[in-house]
């Protein structure tokens, strides 16, 4: 049973980054009664679904001194989840009138940016935000947080930058885990002539256009940019790490689309070769495959580190034992359904902030921990898939909306996942625009109506 407590305090919490899981960050902080600051680099609300046509001057994204572009959407995203699984559990994504508006049950990206500007428009939270404000610094000082952030301003925004410090009681990191590329490792890259990138810097599919590319990933990302490109290019080959004999080779459907096994190595004359045998002359070597957490500002002497993309040690995936409740990560699992996550996350580290809800003391929840990470290794699981939440997300949602003495996940949006994963695998092309969960989405609608919004 939750440990719950009548008394509640208010704290002076900043809240770093204004994506999805900062706006339902600072709503729960502000509705549990602590004043909330949070700092955003960017210009306006919304973080990944900020679609920016600009990228990085490094198209691969590893080189250190490069300007960051957050945002890694391509022009042709549409979500992968349907609306009514994706949206906050008490501010449903439904769709609404408008000319710029998209009613599809799985719309482009725009309509997802709009949706998180109407959250944020409803619940007041653009005032709490401090825009084109980038925290620098993060660090521990008699016991509370200090944060140093620098402001673009001037009227003309002339590139005058302000620095300032200020202390906090905590700090929620809501930085977000999709901008920092994580690259393939190729044997003989560094002599093959051809041009690299990370699916980060990828936008259109014009620049491809009677290309051989080859593409690394088969996740989300990987099948959209491949269908995308295939639109222009010449030939793309798709280097996949489990993939069976039967699906080698070209696929259904497509002239110029075939599958590999991964890449074994890349050659000076050009030739990328796969563990398959075969073998193309390759014009582009495209990684679309994934990204690592990075907390560049964050300085806790070790208390926390990222070890193989591991964000640790964090109890529930939350918070470091021994700096807790004063430290707090929103949004570290990877493979759920983000939105309705961060927002129980915050629930409870709203809850736990103002004392209402408590922890287990930092000796039992290091213990957690350490059992969490010897069940891992038991599994055989390897420590870069730690957060990587697939095979219990909606036990996990459960566990904090317990704690968080509210209702669990609706068994609609756990059903209607299951159905979206499954139509996903059976049709990946048409997917979005065809399904047979109909009924789910009855219950779905049938339950938002009992939110104002
Ligand atoms: P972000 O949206 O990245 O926000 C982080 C914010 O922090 C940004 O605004 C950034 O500017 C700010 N920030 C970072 N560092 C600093 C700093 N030092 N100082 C100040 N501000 C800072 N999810 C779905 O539910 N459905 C989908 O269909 C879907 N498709 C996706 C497709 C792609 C290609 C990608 C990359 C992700 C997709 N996601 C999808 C996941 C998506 O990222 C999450 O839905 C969610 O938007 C992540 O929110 P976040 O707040 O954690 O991070």
């Amino acid at each position: 049973m939750p440990m719950m407590n009548n008394s509640r305090s208010s704290r002076h919490v900043a809240v770093i980054g204004a994506g999805a899981a900062g706006l339902v960050a600072a709503r729960e902080l502000r509705r549990e009664g602590h004043k909330v600051v949070v700092y955003e680099r960017g210009q306006k609300v919304g973080g990944s679904w900020v679609y920016d046509p600009d990228v990085e001057s490094d198209p691969l994204g590893v080189d250190p001194s490069r300007a960051i572009v957050q945002s890694s959407l391509y022009d042709s995203l549409r979500t992968n989840l349907p609306r009514e699984v994706m949206g906050f559990r008490d501010y449903p994504f439904v769709a609404k009138e408008g000319r710029d508006r998209d009613s599809r049950r799985f719309p482009g990206h725009r309509e997802v940016l709009l949706y998180l500007e109407d959250f944020a428009r409803d619940f007041e939270i653009n005032e709490l935000v401090r825009f084109e404000t980038e925290v620098l610094h993060v660090w521990m000082e008699e016991g509370k947080w200090i944060v140093r952030s620098r402001k673009r301003a001037g009227a003309d925004r002339d590139n005058s930058l302000i620095d300032s410090d200020e202390v906090y009681d905590g700090v929620v990191i809501c930085n977000g885990h999709f901008t920092e590329p994580r690259i393939a490792e190729i044997p003989g890259i560094d002599s093959w002539p051809g041009k690299q990138m990370h699916s980060h810097n990828y936008r259109v599919p014009d620049p491809f256009r009677d290309q051989v590319v080859v593409l690394i990933g088969s996740s989300s990302s990987g099948a959209d940019i491949s269908r995308d490109i295939a639109r222009v290019a010449k030939e793309v080959h798709i280097a996949v790490r489990s993939i069976t004999n039967e699906t080698i080779g070209k696929q259904p459907g497509y002239e110029n689309i075939w599958l590999h096994s991964m890449i074994k190595s890349a050659h000076g004359d050009g030739t990328v070769v796969f563990q398959d045998g075969s073998s193309v002359l390759t014009d582009v070597v495209l990684h679309c495959t994934g990204y690592k957490f990075h907390l560049p500002f964050l300085e806790t002497h070790d208390i926390v580190t990222v070890d193989d993309n591991r964000v640790g040690p964090l109890y529930k995936h939350v918070f470091p034992p021994l700096l807790a409740p004063w430290l707090s990560f929103i949004g570290i699992p990877w493979k759920v359904n983000p939105l309705a996550m961060f927002e129980l996350q915050s629930k409870w580290v709203a809850g736990v902030l103002s004392g209402r809800i408590v922890l287990p003391s930092p000796e039992e929840m290091m213990e957690d921990v350490e059992n969490f990470y010897s069940k891992l290794e038991a599994a055989g699981w390897p420590k870069r898939y730690t957060h990587n939440l697939a095979e219990y997300q909606f036990e996990y949602n459960d566990w904090l909306a317990t704690e968080c003495g509210c209702s669990v996940s609706e068994e609609w949006r756990k059903q209607m996942y299951e159905a979206t994963s499954r139509n996903r695998q059976a049709r990946l092309e048409t997917f979005r625009d065809v399904w047979e969960d109909q009924n789910l989405i009855s219950q779905a609608n049938e339950d938002f109506l009992q939110y104002k919004w």
